[in-house]
């Protein structure tokens, strides 16, 4: 269930509220200064527009299922849960085999491995990734998938954007070294409100390009080896604590790089990986999921 999940982030709504405005602006400035005067009346006005428009509603699909989509909320429990004994418990514990599950004192549950506590969400997410202002939500197991398709699409519409800007800019300077400019008429926008908007779109597709290009390449990163920035932080502290004295015992995967992406992706198709379709969770893992371990508390 797409249940309605607003986080009283005051970044957070300004980062989506930014989002949306410039996602807007985007084609306003693609439709009306680029497209139908570069291109009017020829097919790749038609074409240009519609896989802008694509593009972008792909985008925005992502990000609302980014935004909406739980991204592994780890269930609070339903009565209040008495950690008292559990130091004395911990080893009896990791031998049925709930290895790696552990005590959060601000959400007061027991939590699956890689889980990590978001102080914004105020919640325990499932392998949390980190908690991204610009979805207002947490990307964690659940809503990976979209948020990395975001990126992706959010990266197409700043490079296709820049394409057509320039495009159309270097058209313009042409047609007015042949002398066109009358036939542009008195309706026309004046030369430097359509230079001023061209400047304003190419600062923002470089910008938001080169962001998610980053960031990209580090979720895709931390996909493959993986880690999670969060565990790439400990885990480089543990092996800076033992560097010295006795070998690190930091577990890395042995798991195909593949096989690690489908459990973000999904088991379908590489093409459904394009698309922000539902797909089953994981299995690898035993992320089978109770509120609590089977422990004696
Ligand atoms: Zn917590
Ligand atoms: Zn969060």
């Amino acid at each position: 269930m797409a249940a309605f999940r607003c986080r009283r982030d005051p970044c957070g709504f300004i980062c989506l509220i930014l989002t949306y405005f410039s996602v807007f602006y985007a084609d306003y400035v693609v439709i009306q200064y680029v497209l139908i005067p570069a291109y009017s009346g020829s097919v790749w006005c038609t074409l240009h527009g519609s896989v802008f428009n694509i593009i972008l509603f792909l985008l925005l699909a992502c990000h609302s299922k980014a935004v909406f989509s739980d991204p592994g909320m780890v269930p609070l429990p339903e009565t209040a849960i008495d950690f008292s004994d559990l130091r004395s418990q911990s080893n009896r514990l990791n031998d049925r085999g709930c290895e790696g599950w552990t005590v959060c004192s601000r959400c007061e549950t027991y939590r699956p491995p890689r889980a990590h506590h978001c102080r914004v969400c105020q919640r325990c997410i499932r392998r949390m990734d980190h908690h991204c202002p610009w979805i207002n939500n947490c990307v964690g197991e659940l809503n990976q998938k979209y948020f990395i398709q975001f990126l992706f699409y959010t990266g197409m519409a700043s490079l296709y954007s820049m394409a057509l800007v320039v495009s159309a800019w270097v058209w313009r300077i042409r047609s007015e070294r042949e002398g066109d400019e009358e036939k542009e008429g008195e309706e026309a926008p004046s030369k430097h409100l359509i230079v001023a908007h061209y400047i304003i779109l190419l600062v923002e597709s470089i910008l938001f390009g080169v962001f998610v290009l980053v960031i990209f390449y580090d979720q895709l990163v931390s996909i493959i080896t993986d880690e999670t920035p969060i565990e790439q932080m400990r885990n480089r502290l543990i092996k800076d604590k033992a560097n010295n004295s006795q070998p690190s015992h930091v577990a890395h995967t042995r798991k195909p790089k593949i096989a690690l992406l489908r459990e973000v992706f999904g088991r379908g198709s590489i093409l459904c990986w394009l698309f922000p379709l539902h797909s089953t969770p994981p299995s690898v893992g035993g992320i089978s999921y109770s509120a609590l371990p089977d422990y004696d508390v």
